[in-house]
């Protein structure tokens, strides 16, 4: 039963984040009828825009989360971002609340260590050789044994934080102090990875429903210093590697258990495929199926978290992304995207940041085409012809 949102009988969802993705499973949510509540760091995230509430807190304060909860006391709590005080959320669960998929999983997916000693440890899967380090001693110890190249990257971090690449010995000190700056947690714990020469990345939507385990088309993706720029569906690839992706992303998903979708990422290489990470929430690089399904990935997510079904999808056809990234400092942005909806089977998503402060991502270009080649070529004109001024 969907209760109506406003109203004593509502259904209520709680999300903990509301970047653009947090957006759109807002919009799907309410296209469902459900009440919908955005928490973040800052007023007017995107989420926050459209939500019928909102809240402006530290979701690392485990104190102020569980105060913004019982207050709202939502039927879902849907994490959107890692950086949640999941602790509390480990509680809340214990408490009666229900955390999406589940706060194990949201507890585990935010550390690094977490979920590479479960896919690897725990579950056998294929990944990179890796070794943590908490101090410099360790962390040099640590390339040592793996080898180089190597990656090195925060425990706690997403997007290209505090992440790089270590080439030669030249490049040891200078990733240790990139590790120590760009961590969410501030300095501490990494990661050092062996550097996987894959052919290909993607990003494998996994959907756990009450219809059971649901894998969409595979996602290829291009990432530059660990940021997506392009991504495109369906990613070409032999059956061999298609199948191990498919057991790779149901033996995690399942582990993690809860309903919603998974944004599992993995490297291939010939027929191999080797994990990377999972996230339990729709994915960056899965903006594209905002055109190239019937059901985006936020619509897959919002049903089942509610406990819908999901019959089977309707692909429509080879689609690709591209993010609308801008460089500079600004508080009234505008963009000027006539040219770009000019071509067929085009949309383009704003996602009304704000704030300019550096580098940001504030919009996707989204097109469909005969084959993923000549999406992708439509999406990088898009992008050309999106004016923005600061
Ligand atoms: P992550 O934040 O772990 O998803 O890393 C961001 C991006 O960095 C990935 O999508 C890859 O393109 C690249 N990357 C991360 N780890 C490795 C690795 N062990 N070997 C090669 N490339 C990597």
């Amino acid at each position: 039963m969907i209760g109506t949102a406003l109203t004593p009988g509502a259904t209520k969802v709680l999300f903990c984040g509301a970047g653009e993705l947090g957006r759109e499973v807002v919009i799907a949510m309410q296209r469902l009828g459900v009440e919908t509540i955005a928490v973040d760091r800052y007023p007017n995230a995107p989420g926050m825009q459209l939500a019928h509430r909102s809240h402006v807190i530290n979701m690392l304060d485990g104190a102020e989360l569980r105060r913004v909860i019982e207050l709202e006391k939502p039927d879902f709590i849907v994490p959107e971002v890692e950086a949640i005080a999941t602790p509390t959320l480990i509680e809340l669960e214990k408490e009666g609340y229900k955390v999406i998929p589940t706060a194990t999983a949201a507890w585990l997916t935010m550390n690094r260590e977490g979920i590479r000693r479960l896919a690897a440890e725990k579950l056998g899967l294929p990944t990179s050789p890796y070794q943590f380090a908490e101090t410099y001693e360790e962390y040099v110890e640590a390339v040592k044994n793996i080898g180089l190249p190597c990656v090195v990257k925060p425990i706690m971090s997403s997007s290209g934080h505090g992440q790089s690449t270590v080439k030669t010995e030249a490049d040891i000190d200078e990733a240790w102090r990139i590790s120590q700056e760009g961590g969410r947690a501030g300095a501490g714990r990494v990661i050092v990875e062996g550097f996987v020469d894959f052919d290909y990345e993607i990003t494998q939507l996994t959907v756990r429903s009450i219809s059971g385990t649901i894998f969409l088309e595979p996602i290829g993706h291009h990432q530059v210093n660990g940021d997506y720029q392009e991504s495109w569906q369906p990613q070409e690839m032999s059956l061999k590697a298609k199948q191990e992706a498919r057991h790779i992303a149901g033996t995690i998903t399942a582990a993690l258990g809860g309903q919603g979708i998974f944004g599992v990422e993995i490297f291939i290489k010939g027929d191999k495929a080797i994990f990377s990470e999972v996230s339990p929430r729709p994915h960056d690089t899965g903006m594209v199926t905002m055109i190239s399904q019937n059901l985006s990935e936020f619509d897959l997510h919002a049903r089942a978290v509610l406990g819908l079904p999901i019959p089977p999808i309707d692909f429509y056809g080879p689609s690709a992304s591209k993010a609308i990234v801008v460089d500079g400092n600004s508080s009234s942005v505008s963009f000027d995207i006539k040219s770009a909806l000019a071509e067929p089977q085009t949309d383009v998503r704003l996602f009304g940041k704000g704030e300019l402060c550096g580098h940001r991502r504030l919009g996707v270009c989204l097109a469909r085409g005969k084959d993923v080649n000549e999406a992708l070529d439509k999406v990088m004109r898009m992008r050309e012809k999106v004016k923005v001024e600061l």
